[in-house]
Parts: C-alpha cells; structure tokens; sequence
C-alpha cells in the first residue's frame, strides 16, 4: 500500500513545485533622482567596469524608457515608478499642489495627523496618505500577509516615503545632519539607527573639501569649470572645485551636505546599516528595500547636466554603485537579489548654457504671469485675484469669486486664455477638463491626460517651447515638462531572473511595477496602467 502512494506524493510534490517560481530574496529599488538617459553613456568611458557597466552588461537595459504624463517631478516620479499609475488615477499631481476646498498649498507627504520621530520640527510630519494607490511594495507585504520586509531610504522624504508605500515596515529620510521617520511607521527610532545618528557622518564629509576625482583635464565631457550660469552650495562664495566645504558654517552645513555626491555615499551607508540590521535578505520570503539618490538632483538643479560637478558626481556614485552590488554579492549572494535602477525624471540644460551656444532656451517667471492674469481679468470683469495659484504650469482659476461675481466663467476663462497666448513662449492654452477637443500632438496630449486630475490639478495648462521654463535665476536648471531632456530616463534591470540584453522599443514608467508583480506572481499594484516587459525575464 505505502509502496503505491509514495511516487503520487512525490509526484505532486514535484508538479505543485513547478508552478511557483522561487523567489529573490531582496529587491532593490534604485532611483537615481534627475539621471537622465544620456548619462549612462556620455560618461560611460570614465566609469569602472564594477558599476553602471556592471549593470549594462550583466543586466538587461530598457534603453527608451519615457514618463508617460507631466508634470515630471519627484514626488510624481517615486510614485509612478512603485504604483504603475499616473496621477489622474494615483492622485500625486507634484511635489506640492494647490487645494482650493482649504485654499492652501499642499506638499505631497504632509499628514497633519502624525508626528516625526527623531525629530519635533514639521519634516517629521510626513506619510503617504496623499497618495490614493497601493505600492508594488504594499503588494508585495499583501502577497503573504506581510511576511516581507519593506523599507524605504532616501535623504528626501518624499523619495522615501512614496516608494515604501502605506503598510511599509519603516521609511527613513534626512533632516541636518539624521535620518527620521514618522509615527506612520513607529513610534522610536531602533537602536541602529540611533547609532548610526550618533556618529555624525554627515559632518564628517563636510569636514573635507570636494575636489575632481581624477585631474581636471579628463573631464572631457563638461564645459570648462567656473561658469555664469552655474549656481552655488549655500555657505559657499565660489562655484568652482574645489569646493570649499569645510568651510561651510555651522547654519548650513547640514543642508549644504546635500549638495555633495558624498550625501550620496552617506545614503548607501545608511541602505548597509539597514540590512545589516534589519537582516533585510534573510527572510522566508521576499524583503524589498526602495533607496532613492537624492544628491544627484541638488548637484544637477545648481550646476546642470554639463558641468564638471555633476560628471563628478556621477562618477563618484559610479563607484558607489560599485561598491553596493560587491556589498549585495557578498551579503545576499550574487543572482539572489534583484535590481532595477532607473530616475524619476530626467533634466533640461541650463538655458544659459544652451544659448551660448545659438540653442533656442529660456526661462520666464510664473509670478509676472500671474500679474498680468490678474489685471487683465480685473480690468475686464472687475474681479480681483482670479489666479488662486499658478503651479505646475496650470493656472488654479478662483471658481467661487467668478461665480460671486455673476459673471460668466467661459468669458473669464478666455480672457485667462488669450492674456497666456500672448507670451512669446507660451504655444497654447486651455481647459483642462475639455482636453480631449485639444489640437495637440498625440504624445503630449495622452501626458496631459495622464497627470490632470480634476481634483487636484488646476483649470488652465499652457505649453511652451522646448528649452524653456520657469525660472527666477540665470544659473541652474530643473525638470518638469513632456520633452524628452526631462522624461527619458534610464531602465536597468540586474541580477535575479534577469536575461543580459538590450531592448530598444519605447517601454514606460508604468511598465516597471507590473513587471515586478509578473516576475513575482503577485498582483499588480490596485491603479496600475501599465505593462509587463516580457523581455527582461530569464524564465
Ligand atoms: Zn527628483
Ligand atoms: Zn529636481
């Protein structure tokens, strides 16, 4: 009798086992904020064969990946990346938003409801409540009754939070100098997390000077140092290496630090001490840590794409980069884990670099548009103020004093309308919610559609010529638009159940979450719209 049922069990051992892939024990989420595409590339010659190459050749590259909807801001960005969504459905329109029921500004991780830990100033007061989707990562802890382990790094606290989701185990951003949470997550800070505090990294950093990694004649791909348009690190009376930044005063040295690719290192410091820790990796099931790299963006906004800070800094993280897959191979085991690595956004050059060399560009400013709004409508309906705000290039109308008023808000809205159309700049204007009888090129139009959320957004877009944006400074530079300098990012995916290669059709933003699902077989997050990329998977 036994003789007869063994082989069935097996049997059916042997065919349910078929049916569940293993898993990878950890999952890193890299966003590296404000990388643009071209980066892998253009600095490629100068990085080591352990980093970024490492990951191109080992891994499988996504080489046309765009975001599917404006605006392309961080707060936008983190929650695509780990929702799948847009934000018609997911609800994070930018980093801030205006709300015209409380008649305030909000920032997209504020939650009145919680307070900081490790902290008693406001950048505590931080969750993902604003944020209406679950993460991959919430999918993740709901695939097996919250058994994974999530964990969420990044020096901003929105790159931290929004990635880690709502039912995240911890997220752990950075105020002067400390790494802090919320009650959303706990109710103390560990003790490994004290101690890393105590130690005062971050001022160790500062204590030395930024100078080239290697000589300055081999930064051949960045315009000579010392230029107009470059901006500063607060504290500092100089824009050129080095930079100077022990001598960074006390007040700003911790958000100073920021501006330095050594805040980069100091992130991946923290991400070890958490596995380390947290025993991230030696789980029964899958633990996934989100880690976003915030210095990127600060180096980027001040110096822009083609100085010798940000090659620098690229390089700098190269090795890094470098050191954290050694650091996994050795503490997880190589093809244990699995990577991607991709950016929230992308960025634009500094106008002012471009138009020295004949590049069309520029920058206006969004407070004179609001101005000259303001009188036209007043001039024209006598009402007062009608622009509540003007925000991620939309215009937020004041809807009730229009209508207090008795006047007729089509003939309003037009005036709004013809007074934008007459910037040289700006190409068109229009209802947001009458978007769909737009003329307007198909891939921009589906953006549009994609980031207007008729709760959230505002009542007027405009669109500009490329190369142009708001902007108050003749230095520095920022992201935000449809075009491809701010949405074509780098896709890389690395190690577990990943197949070496390249693939050159256009892929998407949303495409990374649902392919994380596919290769975990769990579901998709709950606002997902985009799609699996077969490619990526070895099986
Ligand atoms: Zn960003
Ligand atoms: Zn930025």
């Amino acid at each position: 009798m036994l003789k007869r049922v063994l082989p069935l069990i097996l049997l059916s051992a042997i065919s349910f086992n078929s049916f569940a892939q293993p898993k990878p024990k950890l999952i890193v989420g890299m966003v590296i904020d404000q990388m643009r595409w071209d980066y892998l590339y253009r600095f490629n010659k100068l990085y080591n064969d352990k980093g970024f190459n490492r990951l191109l050749s080992k891994g499988f590259s996504c080489e046309n990946t765009m975001i599917p909807y404006v605006p392309t801001y961080t707060a936008v960005g983190h929650s695509c990346v780990y929702t799948g969504s847009v934000p018609a459905v997911m609800g994070i329109v930018g980093n801030n938003w205006f709300d015209k029921t409380t008649g305030k500004t909000v920032y997209c991780t504020d939650d009145a409801n919680v307070s900081g830990v490790g902290t008693t100033s406001a950048w505590g007061k931080m969750s993902p409540e604003n944020l209406w989707v679950t993460t991959i990562t919430d999918e993740l802890r709901l695939s097996n009754n919250f058994k994974s382990k999530v964990i969420g790094i990044a020096l901003k606290d929105r790159g931290a939070i929004l990635p880690a989701g709502h039912s995240a185990n911890a997220a752990y951003w950075y105020e002067a100098g400390k790494w802090i949470s919320s009650t959303h997550y706990m109710t103390e800070l560990p003790g490994w997390v004290k101690q890393f505090n105590d130690k005062d990294l971050a001022g160790a950093y500062m204590s030395k000077d930024w100078n080239t990694l290697i000589p300055m004649d081999q930064y051949d791909q960045s315009t000579e140092d010392d230029r107009a348009w470059e901006g500063r690190i607060k504290g500092e009376n100089s824009s050129t290496f080095p930079h100077r930044l022990s001598t960074i005063g006390a007040a700003d040295k911790y958000e100073s630090f920021r501006t330095t690719p050594f805040a980069n290192t100091f992130t991946f410091d923290f991400a070890k001490a958490a596995i380390e820790n947290e025993n991230l990796g030696k789980n029964t099931v899958t633990d996934f840590l989100t880690l976003s790299i915030s210095s990127t963006d600060y180096v980027g906004h001040a110096f822009g794409p083609n100085s010798i800070e940000i090659e620098d800094t690229y390089l700098r993280l190269d090795k890094d980069i470098a050191d954290f897959l050694q650091y996994l191979d050795n503490k997880i085991g190589k093809g244990e884990y699995l990577i991607f690595l991709t950016a929230d956004h992308a960025v634009a050059h500094v106008p002012a670099f471009l138009t020295e060399h004949k590049i069309p560009a520029g920058v206006f400013n969004e407070a004179d548009m609001t101005k000259s709004i303001n009188a036209a409508v007043e001039t024209e309906f006598g009402i007062k103020n009608v622009v509540l705000k003007l925000m991620n290039y939309q215009v937020y109308l004041n809807t009730d004093a229009i209508e207090k008023a008795n006047k007729d808000a089509v003939a309003v809205k037009k005036t709004v309308i013809r007074i934008l159309k007459q910037k040289p700049f700006i190409i068109d204007a229009f209802e947001l919610d009458k978007l769909s009888s737009v003329t307007l090129p198909e891939p921009i139009k589906t953006r549009m559609t994609n980031g207007y959320n008729p709760q959230r957004s505002g009542d007027i877009q405009f669109t500009f010529r490329p190369g142009y944006f708001d902007g108050f400074s003749k230095t520095g530079t920022t992201h935000g638009l449809w075009n491809p300098y701010d949405s074509h990012i780098p896709l890389l995916w690395f190690g577990w159940n990943i197949k070496p290669g390249k693939l050159n059709r256009e892929t998407y933003m949303t495409d990374i979450s649902p392919t994380v699902a596919a290769m975990l077989q769990i579901q998709m997050p709950n606002g997902c719209v985009g799609h699996v990329i077969t490619e990526v998977m070895a099986k």
